[in-house]
């Protein structure tokens, strides 16, 4: 079920300080969960969780990341300069490349930066851009569909990421050639699963394919790189993936397959880490009835782009009235001009007036870093509910000139003075 645990009196004494809507994150939940995920894995001498930075790219949250131990995973330039000032080190970064400027493999190099290749090609463009380091981590897609017993996890087959078996040996090869001794399998085969058994899974399958390309090339099999995916219960009647299940299940693939003795293991969990410690807050401003019952409030698609995008969904609850009968049913909507601009459907709640404060559940991860503008609409502020009771704002509001500050040369932004 969503995380309920921060009282009312929080969102609305942060909504006393702060004008709706932003999100707010709760630091000591984010830190909770990082400890778990590390004692989960403590049987494990080389583990570490480096945190998506995708998910919620606060240099804020990404220093209390660093104080838990975690490295980061980086997916493009403005990332990894995040990284790099908020004083990550070079061990403590991962660069997945995905259809990247060959820039960005420089950049990564000169951090020091493990690199995961996300195709061959990728092994000519990071010699001349970089030069092949000791250690590369590389992408494997098993193509077809990816199950765990007769569920279908994933359609890799369909995926643009990773390489074939076939090219995973090649680019092995290539990478020998240039000096590399010793390399790292990375997949993400299932977005958003709550099913424990997913890690275990791809563990199993990285391990083995791991040992026969170690004994193949003679090159060192350093870790694998189980990614991110494990999801979190956005609905109240989901239950929450057993962490500690996760990590002994990981345990067991390795003594099932027996890899070897030095093979580490890295996350890179997103939704997992921050999802539950988010919330969005936002008021109702609007009621309008006509064939249905529709709340308008001062958030939109723009700061939460999930239920627009994927018909996800987001708990919501009134608060103050969580005791309350869940007597009317409502399409809670922002302002935008399209029609998905919707938090919620058709959504039992207890009745709403205007003023009230809503919080929508589980924006801690794809949240705020998935946000745009579209319809002029501005990004909210982010507020750290500090492990200390204080709430600190980490990210102001999106200002108009914000907005226009692109506009460079153009007569618009010297008429408005930018
Ligand atoms: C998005 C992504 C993640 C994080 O995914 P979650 O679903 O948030 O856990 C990790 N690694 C890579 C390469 C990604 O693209």
């Amino acid at each position: 079920m969503p995380n309920f645990t921060l009282a009312d009196d929080v969102f609305e004494g942060a909504a006393e300080r702060f004008p709706t809507p932003f999100h707010l994150y709760d630091e000591q939940c984010i830190r909770d969960r990082a400890r778990q995920l590390k004692k989960a894995f403590a049987w494990c001498p080389d583990f570490r969780e480096y945190f998506a930075v995708k998910a919620l790219p606060n240099p804020a949250i990404l220093r209390i990341m660093k104080e838990e131990g975690c490295g980061l995973d980086c997916s493009s330039s403005t990332e990894l300069t995040l990284a790099k000032v908020c004083g990550f080190r070079g061990d403590e970064i991962i660069l997945s490349a995905n259809a990247m400027p060959p820039e960005e493999f420089t950049q990564a190099r000169a951090l020091g930066a493990t690199v995961n290749l996300d195709d061959l090609t990728d092994v000519d463009t990071l010699r001349t851009h970089g030069g092949i380091p000791a250690c590369v981590c590389l992408r494997y897609n098993p193509g077809g569909h990816f199950s765990i017993g007769n569920t279908i996890m994933g359609n890799p087959g369909e995926a643009k990421y990773g390489m074939t078996r076939p090219q995973l040996r090649e680019a092995l090869d290539m990478l020998r050639a240039d000096g590399a001794v010793a390399f790292g399998l990375h997949a993400f085969l299932s977005s958003n699963t709550t099913d424990p058994s997913y890690f275990p899974s791809l563990a199993e399958l990285l391990l083995s394919l791991g040992k026969e390309l170690a004994a193949e090339t003679g090159m060192r099999f350093a870790f694998i790189d189980l990614s991110g995916g494990i999801g979190i219960p956005y609905r109240p009647e989901q239950e929450a993936a057993d962490i500690f299940f996760v990590g002994e299940g990981v345990r067991k693939a390795f003594e099932t397959v027996n890899p070897g003795p030095g093979v580490g293991v890295k996350t890179e969990l997103g939704r997992w880490m921050t999802g539950p410690a988010g919330w969005l807050v936002t008021r109702a401003v609007h009621e309008k009835k006509i064939y249905r019952d529709y709340i308008g409030v001062d958030a939109s698609a723009v700061n939460l782009m999930r239920p627009a995008m994927y018909g996800a969904y987001h708990h919501i609850t009134v608060c103050g009235k969580r005791d309350w009968p869940e007597d009317h049913v409502y399409d809670v909507t922002g302002s935008l001009c399209e029609n998905n601009d919707k938090f919620a459907i058709e959504r039992k709640l207890p009745r709403i007036d205007l003023g009230d404060l809503l919080v929508i559940h589980d924006t801690g991860a794809h949240g705020y870093s998935m946000g745009y503008n579209y319809n002029g609409r501005l990004r909210s502020a982010e507020i750290l509910y500090t492990a200390e009771g204080e709430y600190r704002m980490i990210r102001r509001a999106e200002r108009p000139e914000d907005y226009f500050a692109t506009l460079d040369g153009d007569p618009a932004a010297a008429e408005l003075g930018l």
